[in-house]
């Protein structure tokens, strides 16, 4: 795969972090032990606090910046992530950002409202509108995008997580990255763990491990739907990105698999289980997950792991995809957990 045939702006240095955790490594094993746990640092990719649509905006910004593109439109919900990652990337270029953010969870909490992602992105002068839920949030996009067209700009339109084919090159990128990485410090890898929400990082993922034959599964640990519709679409986006590069064959089914035992009640809804992983790893490592994305699949990992049900890895690499910010925007519920 020659991923220099897509236009690309570069916003961090790589490769990021691959440590090894040997304290959280100790406190999650069992009674017959347990993996080596190693973390692939994507919550260092620098740009507004760091995450993992960084890697896929670097292909999304440049395509945008191909095409002459002075507004990008995007959306997400209220903590979104990606819209404060884009609305940060979209400055650097001179660009202007209109994000729709969807109030996908019901809540009066002042602090989901206001802090954490919401706060970064007024401050990143994001011009923001509000949806209900329910609403098909691509299509809202591409009519706000249709709308500021026909006022005269430039726009370009990026779909929910800037999971895309463009932007799942993020990732294909990153499954390169990894192998190198490993390959030179002589560690095998016997399974790679992602959260997994709009799918562009784990389809990504796939097609990256699967076009260089690495030989390595990964885990999609779900946030919001079940599995079996989260494996469709992690499947057709890998597909369609595996087309995208011009790879023949596709991708096979069986190559993605997720787990989706881990949600909750749904998307954005804290769970024990993530409360608790959160501050395992912060109080073993000094590493800050998220409550929505990389808590909840950390949390179902430390599970799969005590269950014996990721029995026979040696080696598992988390992927930390960012997100910490999102914890102010919890801060009554974690005050709650922790006392
Ligand atoms: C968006 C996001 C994810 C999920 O990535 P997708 O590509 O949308 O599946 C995971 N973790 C964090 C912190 C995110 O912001």
């Amino acid at each position: 795969m020659h991923l220099a045939r897509f236009p690309r702006v570069r916003l961090f240095p790589s490769p990021t972090p691959l440590e090894k955790l040997e304290n959280f490594s100790r406190a999650v094993a069992g009674p017959n032990g347990g993996p080596e746990i190693w973390i692939k640092r994507d919550d260092c990719t620098v740009v507004a606090t760091g995450g993992n649509k960084v890697r896929k905006l670097e292909w999304l910004i440049g395509e945008a910046r191909a095409q002459g593109a002075t507004h990008i439109v995007t959306q997400g919900a209220v903590q979104s992530n990606h819209v404060r990652q884009t609305a940060a990337v979209v400055r650097r270029f001179g660009m202007k950002c209109t994000a729709l953010l969807e109030h996908r969870i019901e809540t009066n909490d002042r602090d989901y409202l206001n802090s954490g992602n919401v706060l970064l992105d007024k401050l990143f002068a994001c011009t923001i509108e509000y949806r209900a839920s329910g609403l098909d949030m691509n299509a809202e996009a591409e009519k706000k995008g249709a709308e500021l067209r026909a006022a005269g700009e430039n726009v370009y339109v990026i779909p929910g997580g800037g999971s895309n084919p463009v932007g799942a090159l993020g990732y294909v990128s990153c499954a390169q990255e990894l192998m190198q990485q490993a390959d030179e410090m002589g560690l095998k890898i016997d399974l790679l763990v992602t959260a997994t929400g709009s799918a562009g990082t784990h389809a990504g993922l796939v097609v990256g491990l699967h076009g260089i034959n690495a030989g390595v599964p990964v885990l999609g640990i779900g946030v919001r739907l079940p599995k079996d519709r989260q494996e469709a679409n992690v499947h057709k986006l890998a597909e369609a990105t595996a087309a995208y590069l011009g790879m023949q064959g596709g991708i096979p089914r069986e190559a993605v698999e997720a787990n989706c035992d881990y949600v909750g009640a749904g998307y954005g809804i804290p769970t024990e289980g993530m409360a608790k992983a959160v501050q395992l790893l912060a109080q073993e490592e000094g590493i800050l997950l998220d409550p929505v994305y990389s808590g909840k699949a950390m949390a179902g990992m430390i599970d799969l792991i005590r269950t014996g049900k990721i029995g026979a890895a040696k080696t598992v690499v988390f992927l930390h995809t960012g997100g910490a910010v999102g914890l102010f925007g919890y801060t009554s519920y974690l005050e709650g957990a922790m006392a």
